[in-house]
């Protein structure tokens, strides 16, 4: 069975990169029948954070990315990290290094001046015939690997294709620090063993780990999982995605007013193609998603597309749906939101036009607080010509059915009778009811209203 997992690092927020590393897994897993693993590499302590976690949980969570299994928290796995470093040690795949941390530094200083890389020189390297020196008193000693000595190690990479690494370029890699914390590609390689993946896809920051992590792996004589490593995102202008993108943490999408499926189908597409198809659905995406249409080159961040599918399934959302991601935004603005006007039935009506939630919440904001229409729009409708047909309208509006045909046939009537185009009522109507010469149809917006609202906004004409 496949079997996949997201293993973020709790030191911030969900970005980006890590939901689309975080959807690439999960779709592998869904497409497959598999299983999505959601695992928090927390055990550097000192950068760890439980909002963090929390973050992450929130940013999963809102894009409806579900795990099958976990979270599994690495801090929670220490003893059995420390019990496969027990048998690393009896096996004699790692081995105790006593030197101490400035002699270490020291040697790498030296190695820098010569021009040469700086690395461990397996002082306490057991090798046969020879012979080690004394463990020096009161020294604990870190867990080193024994990396293999000679030869390559390669994979099969699903993204970047084969890659070999020369194991004379890979030191013997500390896996116990002499405090006896297990470090992170230790653990990494514990967990992926024990939790059974199949298919490690991750960022391609992690390349430089996976020749040491597979050569590990091998030391415990288990199965290596196969990996795809994924490119990074630039930002709209070609530099490394980062804060000064403006939204960079997935939750801020949310805050912005973007729709998760407008979000994860924009992630869908970063670096993978199905074709020329542009918009999908998450149950259409799995399906289709393979490993071999990732292009290996960097993916470029691209906010108009992302506007444009917002835009897209804003339209086509549910108005009660959408209703309720607006009403908190108008809330949290202090607006009171009454049963009448119907949030449904305004963002029914403004859904088509506004490109995310918060504009959502503009244009329905004005239905529920008083206006004050701006005098400059006031003096350029409200003219001497307009007043008298929208006294004509005012008069009338008791007397009609509160449907938006009647009060379309009673705009009709009250400009015809005095020889005047539609838009001189129109116009005059929409500013004194929103404070806007844009709205939607005149009619539809007047029924939104109830009667009385309306002649009272109105009755402020002048
Ligand atoms: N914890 C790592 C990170 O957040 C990911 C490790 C992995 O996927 O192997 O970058």
């Amino acid at each position: 069975m496949i079997r996949t997992r997201f293993a973020p690092s709790p030191t911030g927020f969900l970005h980006i990169g890590g939901a689309r590393t975080a959807l690439f897994s999960w779709a592998f897993a869904r497409r497959h029948g598999g299983s999505f693993i959601l695992r928090i590499e927390d055990t550097d302590l000192a950068r760890s954070t439980p909002e963090a976690v929390q973050a992450i949980l929130d940013g999963m969570n809102w894009l409806g990315l579900k795990h099958d299994e976990g979270p599994f928290y690495q801090t929670q796995r220490m003893a059995r990290y420390q019990a496969v470093i027990e048998e690393m040690l009896a096996a004699g795949t790692a081995y105790h290094c006593y030197m101490a941390p400035e002699e270490l530094d020291r040697l790498r200083e030296e190695q820098r001046a010569q021009g040469l890389k700086a690395r461990y020189n397996g002082a306490w390297r057991p090798e046969p015939g020879k012979v080690l020196p004394p463990p020096p008193a009161g020294v604990s000693p870190a867990v080193r690997f024994r990396n293999p000595g000679d030869g390559v190690v390669a994979w099969d990479d699903l993204v970047k294709g084969r890659i070999e690494i020369a194991n004379a370029e890979l030191d013997d890699l500390v896996i116990a620090r002499a405090d006896g914390t297990p470090t992170y590609n230790f653990c990494v390689v514990v967990d992926d063993f024990d939790m059974g993946i199949t298919h490690v896809i991750r960022g391609d920051d992690h390349v430089n780990n996976t020749p040491r992590q597979i050569n590990i792996l091998r030391a415990l004589g288990v199965q290596v999982p196969q990996y795809a490593h994924l490119s990074m995102i630039l930002g709209d202008d070609g530099q490394k995605l980062s804060k000064r993108h403006g939204a960079v943490s997935v939750m801020q999408y949310d805050d912005e007013g973007y729709l998760p499926e407008a979000v994860l189908n924009y992630l869908a597409r970063l670096g993978w193609s199905h074709g020329d198809e542009e918009i999908f659905s998450m149950a259409q995406f799995c399906a289709w998603f393979d490993l071999d249409h990732i292009t290996p080159s960097a993916a470029q961040f691209n906010t108009e597309k992302l506007n444009w599918l917002n835009a897209h399934y804003l339209k086509r959302a549910d108005a009660a749906r959408l209703a309720a991601l607006v009403l908190p935004r108008l809330q949290a603005r202090g607006v009171t939101v009454s049963a009448t006007p119907s949030l449904p039935a305004i963002v029914t009506l403004y859904q088509e036009r506004v490109a995310n939630l918060n504009e959502l919440a503009d244009a329905a904001e004005v239905f529920y607080v008083d206006i004050a229409p701006k005098a400059e729009l006031r003096a350029k409708h409200l003219t001497p010509e307009a007043l008298p047909a929208l006294a004509d309208f005012v008069a009338g509006l008791p007397d009609i059915a509160w449907e938006a045909a009647a009060i379309g046939a009673l705009i009709k009537q009250s400009v015809a009778a005095h020889g005047l185009k539609m838009p001189k009522l129109a116009m005059p109507l929409r500013v004194l009811l929103t404070g806007q010469e844009q709205t939607p149809s005149v009619d539809a917006l007047v029924v939104l209203f109830p009667r009385q609202e309306v002649l009272r906004r109105l009755s402020g004409a002048g």
